[in-house]
């Protein structure tokens, strides 16, 4: 099992497969997907990606969340998920999306085998979905969900980064309460990150999640606590309603406290933290399979490099220019 100096386990692992996306929020890649000059590694290649994988389970952990970038777009993305689910050993296979064509890939996604699907959206309001992202696709999007539920898929979780004046008044909130009441979905506000490219958006967006809080409090929502691969968000149920909601705060206090995820870039970079420049490449011991003990050693090195926070609060953003690159 993967352990930190501070006590803390590792049982889950965010993994980018490419950094390319086909949105433009205004909080990530405003100005759409640029390549990045500065690093011509290509992403990581499926056979990598296996051994890797298979390595991590050996290291104890037991479900990898494939990010982005927008994952979908890889041309081998179903490829990639077959190897995951099918050779690797690694139990709980993820993935977070845009949701971009979700309509169409529905059935192949359930077919896929995914466990789990984490979708995107920003807000239920067409035109304000459309103003965040560059794209007014959230039709298809909504129609994607319904696909997912009537063949049957059962783990669909929907996060929206919380931005104040954009989908953050109490009418907002009522729509996704609507959505939930009906739909076995979990919906989850995620506060506004600062990252290296988006100070100006983060002064003028960024609002405490505990406008939402209030919201639940205030309308009866109960705090529920989860097992040990669980994501960071603090879960509330509502027996009169089929969804849940879920608040991540990461500029909360003790927010770190319960970390229990690393990350890969798509270039093959361990990364600790999504903040901070804590990480190694690790793409040297991927290229054969006879070099898994290395890897593992490697590794289990690194673990005591992990630091206690993000840091976040002192507005130490560390090499993260948007979340496009270490996978958010
Ligand atoms: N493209 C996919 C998507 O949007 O779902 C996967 C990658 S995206 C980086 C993963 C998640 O990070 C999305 O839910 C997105 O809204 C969130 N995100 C991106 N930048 C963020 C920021 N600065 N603060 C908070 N969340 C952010
Ligand atoms: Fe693309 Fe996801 Fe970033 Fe939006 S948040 S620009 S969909 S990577």
């Amino acid at each position: 099992m993967l352990r930190d100096s501070f006590g803390r386990t590792f049982p889950y692992i965010r993994m980018s497969i490419t950094d390319v996306c086909n949105f433009k929020c205004g909080y990530c890649l405003p100005n759409g997907y640029q390549i990045d000059k500065s690093d011509n590694r290509k992403f990581l290649h499926l056979d990598e990606i296996k051994r890797l994988a298979k390595c991590f389970t050996e290291l104890g952990v037991c479900k990898i969340r494939i990010t982005g970038g927008e994952p979908t777009v890889r041309k081998d993305f179903f490829e990639i998920v077959k190897v995951l689910k099918n050779e690797s050993g690694i139990r709980k296979v993820v993935i977070t999306t845009n949701g971009y064509h979700l309509d169409q890939k529905a059935k192949a996604l359930v077919e896929s085998g995914l466990n789990g699907i984490n979708i995107s959206i920003d807000s239920l309001n067409r035109e304000t979905f459309k103003n965040v992202t560059g794209h007014d696709r959230l039709p298809e999007i909504l129609k994607g969900i319904n696909n997912l539920q009537d063949l049957g898929f059962k783990n669909i979780k929907v996060n929206a980064v919380l931005l104040n004046g954009i989908n953050s008044s109490e009418k907002d909130f009522q729509s996704w309460s609507k959505f939930i009441k009906d739909n076995k979905v979990d919906f989850r506000y995620i506060e506004l990150m600062q990252t290296g490219d988006n100070l100006d958006y983060f002064k003028k967006y960024h609002v405490s999640a505990n406008i939402f809080k209030n919201y639940l409090n205030k309308n009866k929502w109960i705090h529920q606590t989860l097992g040990r691969d669980a994501g960071p968000s603090l879960n509330y149920i509502n027996p009169e309603y089929k969804g849940k909601f879920g608040i991540i705060a990461p500029y909360s206090k003790d927010f770190c406290k319960t970390c229990n995820r690393l990350r890969i870039t798509s270039r093959g970079d361990l990364r600790l933290c999504l903040f901070g420049n804590t990480g190694i490449s690790i793409r040297h011991l991927l290229q054969k399979d006879d070099q898994l003990n290395e890897l593992k050693d490697l590794i289990l090195k690194q673990m005591q490099f992990k630091k206690e926070s993000h840091y976040l609060e002192l507005g130490d953003t560390g090499s993260t220019k948007n979340l496009s690159k270490t996978g958010g």
